[in-house]
């Protein structure tokens, strides 16, 4: 399967997490929309939310958001996960998008 974040999951691309556990990795998002953009994405390949359906891997992944949001955001942050060509995804492994602060 030629999908490049199971290969940065892999670490082919040397890409430093910025926090991990067993079901999720975060990494900077390498075309920040935010001060802090930051990739929360499960280990598990699923094309979509939609699809992320496993509970274990939505526990690891929602415990690592909140990591991510406690030690690179304020407490203030949007969540936001694009669902589908139409809706902004461009990367078709599931992925949530912790954004927070104003770019500039
Ligand atoms: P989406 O458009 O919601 O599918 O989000 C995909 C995100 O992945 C985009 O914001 C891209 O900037 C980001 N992205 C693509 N390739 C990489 C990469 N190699 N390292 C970090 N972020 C990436
Ligand atoms: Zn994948």
């Amino acid at each position: 399967m030629d999908c490049i974040f199971c290969k940065i999951i892999a670490g082919e691309f040397g890409t430093e997490f910025v926090a991990q556990n067993e079901h999720a990795v975060a990494f900077k998002d390498i075309n920040p929309q935010a001060k802090v953009h930051i990739l929360c994405v499960p280990r598990q390949h699923t094309k979509n939310v939609a699809e992320l359906t496993d509970p274990e891997v939505l526990q690891g992944l929602f415990s690592l958001i909140r990591e991510v949001a406690s030690t690179a955001t304020d407490g203030q942050f949007r969540l936001q996960f694009n669902t589908g060509e139409r809706e902004g995804q461009s990367v078709f492994h599931s992925h949530a998008h912790v954004l927070s602060g104003r770019e500039g």
